[in-house]
């Protein structure tokens, strides 16, 4: 069941250069004429592939790249999108307020990356740029304050993950009423595997992360609703720190119930029906706008099971994208769609976990209500009974 289009455009051009991204950016180029109404064209051309091909997707996810360099395919997007729950991933530095008011009062969200409240938890993204910080705080409170959801993506490495439970308070005292009204959320999560170094945590700051989530969690509005989420992700980040340790020669200073508990990688008991329930279109560079190329994978959040590269402006080659999603790949046969581990379980953990968890059952639809106003839209609140049906019972 596909409940999620994922789309990347313009992956090429930001105007940042975060010390862990991967993308490798070109200068920002002004959008031809001819440029902005192909990626129009081929946003529509999805619209209809997702209406005739997954009517039961209700989310669209849009990244780049930052789409705010591109804010008319932005607009795009959401003219094609009306009735879905359309997710901007973004840096909010480049946030006006002509785009908040486009964004208001409509399906629509952003993912708004913001590694904590203080300028050192930020570092790998505004360097010492204050400016940029208070940027980004100031669009955070325009955009609660016009009703926009927002959902915080925190990354959490170990610059960052002791300022943690500082972050989840100062968000807690300066936005009461958006996290009650659930236009405010934060699924934190931690990259464990990108090809740069990003900062893996010491597994004391990792055990003190647990301990945080174990005795704090239950008494915050931000992390209670989506608590299994926070208890998943700080096991995680333990598990995958005792890889860290181990593979890099220093096992010894493993406490010794972590070394007996992860003996071997980073696996622990887990599922991730993600591959199951999102279909992508990768536009990668500015193909969107440029040759209109595609590639698609069983999971597009790290390109896992690789379905080819596509045509969106070609009948035959979007036929046959559809073809490869039934059938499935080796990493995601369509034999076994729930019931074959990703490949990759061990070393992601995504912001879509939460959600995940949610569909899978793990979360239930109430917390997920009081966690977000997107699972109060009675159209989200069928779309997750039908996914519980499907996943629950089914985790690893
Ligand atoms: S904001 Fe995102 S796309 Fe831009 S440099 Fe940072 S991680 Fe990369
Ligand atoms: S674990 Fe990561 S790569 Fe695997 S299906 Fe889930 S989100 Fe995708």
């Amino acid at each position: 069941m596909k409940l999620l289009a994922e789309i990347l455009g313009m992956t090429n051009f930001c105007n940042l250069r975060c010390t862990y991204c991967d993308w490798k950016m070109r200068p920002i180029e002004r959008l031809s004429d001819e440029g902005r109404s192909a990626a129009a064209a081929r946003l529509r051309r999805i619209g209809d592939i997702v209406a005739a091909d997954y009517p039961s997707v209700v989310f669209v996810e849009y990244s780049g790249g930052e789409p705010f360099v591109y804010p008319a395919i932005v607009e795009s997007l959401l003219d094609t999108f009306p009735d879905h729950w359309v997710r901007i991933s973004t840096n909010g530095t480049l946030i006006r307020p002509q785009h908040i008011a486009k964004l208001a009062g409509r399906k629509a969200y952003l993912a708004m990356s913001l590694d904590g409240h203080t300028q050192r938890a930020n570092l790998p993204r505004f360097g010492e740029s204050a400016a940029l910080l208070a940027r980004v705080s100031d669009t955070l409170s325009a955009l609660l304050a016009a009703g926009v959801p927002t959902m915080l993506l925190c990354t959490l490495n170990q610059a960052n993950i002791d300022g943690f439970p500082a972050f989840v308070d100062h968000l807690s005292a300066t936005y009461p009423a958006a996290i009650r009204d659930g236009l405010l959320m934060l699924p934190a999560h931690c990259v464990s595997e990108y090809e740069k170094e990003n900062g893996k945590p010491t597994i004391t700051q990792a055990y003190s992360f647990l301990t945080y989530v174990l005795t704090r969690g239950p008494e915050s509005p931000l992390i209670a609703p989506i608590w299994p989420h926070y208890v998943r992700l700080a096991e995680f980040i333990i598990a995958t720190t005792c890889k860290a340790y181990r593979e890099s020669g220093r096992e010894d200073a493993l406490p010794p119930a972590w070394r007996a508990r992860y003996p071997q990688n980073g696996s622990f008991a887990r599922s991730c029906f993600l591959h199951d329930w999102q279909v992508c279109f990768h536009f990668l560079d500015d193909a969107i706008a440029g040759d209109g190329s595609y590639r698609s994978w069983g999971c597009g959040m790290r390109g896992v099971g690789d379905l080819g590269l596509y045509q969106i402006d070609k009948k035959e080659s979007v036929a046959a994208h559809r073809q490869s999603v039934r059938a499935g790949s080796p990493s995601f046969p369509a034999a076994h769609p729930t019931g074959r581990k990703c490949p990759l379980l061990e070393d992601c953990l995504v912001d879509w976990n939460a959600i995940d968890m949610i569909f899978a059952g793990d979360i239930t639809l109430e917390s997920a209500r009081e966690w977000s106003v997107m699972f109060r839209d009675p159209a989200i609140g069928d779309a997750v009974r039908l996914a519980q049906a499907e996943y629950s019972g089914q985790a690893a």
